[in-house]
């Protein structure tokens, strides 16, 4: 069975588990660096960025997180995840994983929009996809090679580069699990072409 797991460090977390089985795969709640290893898709979940970044360090992840990216195996980040994937944070020196090659911008929705729902039109997932955002960032610009899968008000909020999937909203807290549904896809996809290699 196809074994996704989830950074269990801080935020959304049990709810991305909910969605990952409800899509009938195996979901595992990631504590330790070494749960990687028989993993076949990591998803990233939505929080507070620089609280996940801290934990990351406190507990060794940085480097085991890196190499499971490099190593092919799909990686999804939501909303905080977004931003701990990015290549480019605007406002910031240094990213957090830096894997997938877009710029983000944080909390980019204007105050006002706290948290706010949207109908979106999805690339390869859905044309009628209603999207929780809340405190969310945007993909300011996608890099060469990136594809964007959907934009909200002009805004590009989910795009794929390669193996890496990311999204500004959270995709967890509604009973739609389309979007989990594609990633697992990716994963199975990833999983048959490295056994091949
Ligand atoms: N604003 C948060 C951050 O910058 C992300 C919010 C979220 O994940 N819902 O990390």
């Amino acid at each position: 069975m196809t074994k996704i797991g989830v950074l269990g460090l801080q935020g959304a977390v049990r709810e991305h588990v909910r969605s990952i089985v409800e899509n009938g795969a195996e979901a595992v709640v990631v504590k330790w660096p070494e749960q990687l290893d028989d993993l076949d898709g990591l998803i990233l979940p939505g929080g507070e960025s620089t609280t996940m970044r801290r934990l990351i360090d406190r507990y060794g992840f940085m480097e085991p997180l890196r190499q499971f990216g490099e190593s092919g195996r799909p990686m999804f980040g939501t909303c905080a995840g977004l931003i701990l994937l990015a290549s480019d944070i605007v406002g910031y020196d240094e990213p957090h994983l830096g894997l997938m090659n877009i710029t983000v911008e944080r909390n980019s929705f204007g105050r006002q929009k706290e948290s706010f729902e949207a109908e979106l039109s999805i690339k390869g997932v859905a044309d009628d996809y209603n999207a929780v955002f809340i405190r969310a960032p945007h993909i300011v610009s996608a890099g060469e090679g990136t594809e964007v899968l959907a934009e909200c008000d002009g805004r590009i909020v989910a795009a794929r580069d390669r193996h890496y999937l990311g999204c500004s909203f959270h995709p967890e807290l509604t009973d739609d699990h389309r979007i989990a549904r594609y990633f697992i896809d990716m994963a199975e996809q990833a999983k048959a072409s490295l056994a091949n290699s």
